[in-house]
């Protein structure tokens, strides 16, 4: 009797120390890598990130063939000018945080569809998040804006009306390839106006217009507006390589 209490006594110990070691807060807590300090002021760029537009200066971006970027500054905003082409940020980008502004005019009663104030941004040169006037103005829905275009519609329409800025806040994961393979495709994460509209979604391969895209390999590339022959205003573009 005396032998199975002190068995049962040290089993009881036992079983309190191994408690007492998995219960210790200290053992799960992290203390390095710190972070690094990013300041993040109400309206502006964090302190990290690189600044593509900041309300006049274009000389971020050229045209296709490395002149000079061809659409205007004007009060603030960078303007497309319809029919000059895209325009491509000078440095390249792999995976990255992005940020920017758009507004789309009045639109004009005339047009609908694709036609109403399109334009998009190009992750990686390759990969289309729509911008395009989508209020109260139909299409097919993997074409209106924040969907990547001909791939996934947005999980909601959070377009405010036209004149209004919106924001973009794209959390874009560059695709990867082994030789001419891919390994991982691209993933993309979009809040419209704050509002989640692509969550972690699968990217099938480049942006087409027709047909059923597929990868070739690449490298990190620049950052693409489109110029869609429509007036449409972007201001406040940041970006955060990740
Ligand atoms: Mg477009």
């Amino acid at each position: 009797m005396k032998r199975v209490l002190l068995i049962a006594t040290a089993a009881l110990l036992t079983a309190l120390a191994v408690a007492a070691i998995q219960y210790n807060p200290a053992d799960t807590e992290l203390w390095e890598p710190v972070p690094a300090v990013v300041s993040a002021p109400p309206g502006q760029p964090p302190s990290d990130a690189i600044v593509l537009f900041d309300g006049r200066d274009l000389s971020a971006w050229t045209a296709r063939d490395g002149t000079p970027a061809p659409w205007r500054a004007a009060d603030g905003a960078l303007v497309v000018e319809p029919g000059t082409g895209d325009l491509l940020s000078r440095e390249k980008f792999c995976d990255v945080q992005l940020h920017l502004e758009w507004m789309v005019p009045e639109p004009d009663p005339t047009t609908t569809g694709q036609q109403r104030s399109n334009s998009g941004v190009f992750l990686q040169d390759r990969y289309e998040v729509q911008v395009l006037d989508s209020y109260q103005n139909p299409t097919y829905v993997n074409g209106q804006a924040a969907s990547v275009y001909k791939q996934a519609p947005p999980l909601v329409n959070a377009m405010r009306p036209p004149t209004q800025w919106q924001t973009y806040d794209i959390i874009f994961t560059a695709p990867t390839f082994e030789g001419e393979q891919v390994v991982t495709p691209a993933l993309v994460t979009v809040l419209h106006n704050g509002v989640l509209v692509q969550n972690h979604t699968e990217l099938q391969g480049p942006t087409l217009f027709i047909g059923k895209p597929s990868y070739k390999a690449h490298g990190c590339a620049p950052i693409r507006l489109q110029d869609h022959r429509n007036p449409v205003y972007f201001r406040n573009i940041w970006v955060r390589p990740l």
